[in-house]
């Protein structure tokens, strides 16, 4: 094989393999992403409307979906959810405090831990971390 046919190879390989390789990940990335989601996991919403503050759980695939079909690379926060209760687009992920059992939207508190609750101020995080960090220091 001389060197001119050589490049010739070398060019077809890096312009077919390339883009190849690209497809090949983001359809593996694809499929991956729903054997990691569990069929029977939830995902705790709660509504943002004042007058309304329903909070219920959603099939966690299904959150999933909804994001990737509405997701905004110009919005700084997740796609609201259409209300089951009041029908406004105004849910979001929630979680339930692990101290006092109410439930808040993830990220309630600014530049805090996504976790902290804004009624009793438990972060189940911050408490994971402690207890990390106490059981390294002991
Ligand atoms: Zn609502
Ligand atoms: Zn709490």
């Amino acid at each position: 094989m001389d060197e001119g046919v050589k490049r010739i190879v070398m060019i077809g390989i890096v312009v077919v393999g390339f883009p190849l390789a690209g497809i090949i990940f983001w359809t593996t990335r694809g499929s991956n992403r729903n054997q990691e989601i569990p069929a029977d996991a939830m995902q705790l919403v709660k509504c943002n409307n004042p007058a309304c503050g329903a909070s219920y759980e959603v099939s966690m695939r299904e959150y999933d979906a909804f994001q990737r079909e509405h997701f905004n690379p110009l919005a700084s926060s997740a796609a609201p959810m259409t209300c089951t209760k009041c029908g406004k687009a105004s849910v979001y992920k929630a979680f339930k405090c692990n101290k006092c059992g109410k439930v808040s939207l993830l990220g309630s508190v600014p530049n805090d831990f996504t976790d902290r609750c804004p009624d009793c101020k438990f972060s189940q995080i911050e408490a994971d971390r402690k207890a990390a960090q106490g059981g390294a220091g002991q």
